[in-house]
């Protein structure tokens, strides 16, 4: 049987430097555990742009499609800001994202009791959090039709339309329902089903798929706005929360700074089961490609690490060593390591992204 496979896409900025560090620990889980991957390498974002004149080959798209993982990045940097809209640097990750139909986005917010100082909320409030968004990333609002600047009268008017339909929440509704089986087995699911159609349709459709599938997993229901207040008050309250296109775009970056830095965070976007059981899979940090610290060996490792963590637990079958790996970055956590956005000026000196990634070898 040949070894699952794994699509490396740098990209740009600080992307190619995070992800040197991940491929240290790859080699590692081979060398180490048996743990073998075959893993290939191609461009996306500014630096495909450079030598195809896309930010995604068609031959990439391809891979990606076939890849049991695929581990981005970042894309971007003000040197193609000039570009036209057509062939952006995020234009790349946009087809990835829509062609391997990635429905499901998980953004976990983890509190590492090493860093609960670095919360703008309370140490109480956020030691030993652990919940996990599940963001629907394909429909609703952002894609919905009629949509555009029209003139009506004598003046303009903005227009974008919210849509659902039922198998595009019930399979998400699905997704964060598996999860949550493997963790606290508890979803709280938020749209706004007192103002707008869609959110009613959506509250219907994840109690059928509760009640029908699921109904081990303890589920309940909150409006969106409540649900945001509830996630500053006591995060700790939740375990998987299950929402859609905008409300999850909110929710996940509000629960993201309940942490601390960017260069914490992973995520991962799944879409359908493929041939061989697993989902189409592509994670990524949530951070950019940072280009006011890139090529300077200074960029924070850890989301694009804990990215692969999830890629070993999600597409591998493997959380027992996603955890060790996990486990290795809060070691070097509490052992007091910071790269320089885990600082704020208390006196100890940053290692670089190289060092940091040694550390957690080290601790592996
Ligand atoms: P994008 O549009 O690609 O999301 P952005 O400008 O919104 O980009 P980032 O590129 O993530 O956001 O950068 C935001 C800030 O956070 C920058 O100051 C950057 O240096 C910092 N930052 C982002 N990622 C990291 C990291 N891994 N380590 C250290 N600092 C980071
Ligand atoms: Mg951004």
């Amino acid at each position: 049987m040949s070894n699952p496979s794994i699509l490396i896409l740098a990209g740009d900025g600080i992307g190619p430097e995070v992800m040197g560090e991940v491929k240290k620990i790859i080699t590692w889980y081979g060398d180490k555990r048996g743990l073998q991957f075959d893993v290939s390498e191609d461009l996306v974002g500014g630096s495909a742009y450079d030598v195809h004149g896309t930010p995604l080959h068609d031959d990439t798209m391809a891979k990606a499609q076939e890849a049991d993982a695929v581990l981005l990045g970042a894309v971007g940097g003000p040197k193609y800001d000039v570009l036209d809209f057509s062939v952006k640097p995020e234009r790349g990750l946009l087809r990835l994202r829509k062609e391997m139909d990635l429905y499901s986005n998980l953004r976990p917010a983890q509190c590492f009791d090493a860093l609960a100082d670095f919360s703008s909320l309370k140490k109480d409030v956020v030691a030993g959090l652990d919940i996990m968004i599940v963001r629907e990333l394909t429909s609703g609002i952002y894609f919905g039709e009629p949509r555009g600047i029209i003139t009506e009268g004598n003046e303009r008017v903005g227009i974008n339309t919210q849509r659902y339909t039922e198998s595009e929440i019930a399979r998400v509704a699905r997704s964060a329902f598996e999860l949550a089986k493997r963790r606290g087995n508890k979803v709280c699911s938020m749209e706004k089903a007192n103002v707008m159609e869609s959110g009613i349709l959506w509250r219907e459709v994840v109690q059928k798929i509760h009640d029908e599938e699921y109904p081990e997993v303890e589920l309940s229901h909150m409006y969106a706005d409540a649900g945001a207040m509830q996630l500053c008050r006591w995060p700790k309250q939740f375990d998987v929360i299950v929402t859609d296109n905008l409300f999850g775009d909110l929710l996940s970056d509000a629960a993201a700074m309940l942490t601390g830095s960017l260069g914490m965070l992973p995520s991962a976007s799944l879409g359908a089961p493929m041939a061989n059981g697993r989902p189409k899979a592509l994670y990524e940090p949530v951070h950019g490609s940072a280009p006011d610290i890139a090529g300077q060996n200074k960029a924070n490792p850890i989301a694009c690490i804990l990215s692969f963590a999830m890629a070993l637990r999600y597409s591998f079958d493997k959380g027992d060593e996603a955890t060790r790996l996990e486990q290795a970055v809060e070691k070097v956590l509490a052992d007091g390591v910071r790269t320089a956005d885990l600082l704020a000026g208390e006196g100890v000196t940053p290692v670089s992204t190289t060092e940091m990634g040694d550390k957690i070898v080290e601790a592996l």
